[in-house]
């Protein structure tokens, strides 16, 4: 990754809008920019980039031997520990008129620093960050597709794998090691949920036992150097409860029209109506109960979200998922998910894993 035209990148959209320092601590701003993720502690870690000027890279004495100094990004600043931090970032600082600052910093440090420099106007760094972030460069991409790839292989072998006797728990433990061995870094997330537990989108799976009849939702992913993936797929043990394979159908036609839809220079809540469209027709538009996707990239959920309202047009380079839901109360609940880039050939598929609804033991 070439972390120092990131760095220019952001400091030309910094220019625009007059910001004239990026703090960045804990999130995906700060390894975005310097290849390295801050520990979400008690001790203060953060960049301080000055529109102009060396950026400097605020890190505890002990925590200093992990960080992979980029001299062409920033110097590292080690702090000991009766040093105050927040003096230190504030004194690199200068007297910044505007500072933005990581969205996820600990609302201590943002007190503090505000405490301290009370002349500053703050700022979220998303409003310098994520139009750069959203737009991912070939890179990227073939990172994105390496860890779909891999998630697909894994909804091709659960295809293979024997469902019924299992608790929920028992088959989200299995994809956290199959995510770990197909070559990501991190699980993120395995949901798994059976029939009714399905009807609650981010059902934590537990101690159900599945069974025949029970239609299985797997919706997981991991991060791989650095980017994330994320699928969901469908899966019936032995016969089909009546009425499931409609529902699917609907399901299935909709993910494909908002695929269809996510055209660059479309907005992106169109690509949300699209699918919206099909369910609602079908009669389950009350059922359809979020929005069709969120982007990824180094986070598993971030900028551009499908979702009415984000009229923000489809560029090139645009990730995201499409994943229509349709959640019946009671009965079961069916997602389908795959990652898409928007490009100009038109939209691209990051997961080929088969889409239909998956028959097991
Ligand atoms: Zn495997
Ligand atoms: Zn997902
Ligand atoms: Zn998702």
């Amino acid at each position: 990754m070439n972390y120092a035209a990131r760095v220019a990148r952001v400091r030309a959209r910094m220019d625009e809008l007059g910001v004239d320092v990026l703090l960045l601590s804990v999130g995906a701003d700060l390894p975005y920019l310097t290849g390295y993720e801050a520990m979400p502690l008690e001790r203060l870690t953060m960049l301080v980039l000055p529109r102009r000027g060396d950026a400097r890279l605020v890190v505890p004495r002990l925590e200093a031997p992990r960080v992979a100094e980029r001299r062409d990004v920033f110097e590292i600043v080690a702090w000991d520990e009766t040093d105050d931090p927040v003096a230190l970032v504030a004194r690199l600082a200068g007297r910044p008129g505007v500072a933005a600052i990581g969205d996820q910093t600990w609302a201590r440090f943002l007190l503090d620093l505000q405490a301290t420099l009370p002349g500053t106007e703050f700022r979220k760094a998303s409003t310098v960050t994520a139009p750069i972030r959203m737009v991912k460069d070939a890179e990227e991409i073939a990172a994105l597709e390496r860890a779909g790839r891999a998630v697909d292989a894994i909804a091709v072998e659960l295809r293979a794998q024997p469902f019924a006797g299992r608790t929920e728990l028992d088959v989200h433990r299995d994809l956290v090691d199959r995510i770990l061995a197909h070559g990501h870094q991190r699980a993120n997330f395995a949901i798994v949920a059976a029939s009714e537990d399905a009807a609650s989108p981010h059902h934590e799976p537990g101690s159900r036992v599945i069974g025949d009849g029970d239609v299985v939702l797997c919706d997981f992913g991991g991060t791989m150097d650095g980017y994330c993936s994320d699928i969901t797929r469908m899966f019936v043990v032995g016969d089909a409860p009546a009425a499931l394979g409609d529902v699917y159908d609907v399901l299935r036609d909709a993910q494909e029209r908002a695929v269809r839809a996510a055209v660059v220079g479309t907005p992106c809540e169109d690509v949300d109506a699209a699918a919206r469209e099909v369910i609602s027709a079908a009669g389950y538009g009350e059922q359809f109960l979020h929005r069709v996707g969120h982007g990824i990239g180094t986070e598993a959920h971030e900028d551009p979200y499908m979702v009415a309202g984000n009229t923000t047009p489809l560029a090139a380079g645009h990730a995201f998922s499409v994943e229509p839901g349709i959640y019946l109360t009671g009965r079961f609940g069916l997602r389908l998910e795959d990652i898409v880039v928007a490009t100009d050939d038109g939209p691209r598929r990051l997961n080929e894993a088969p889409r239909d609804l998956a028959v097991v033991a």
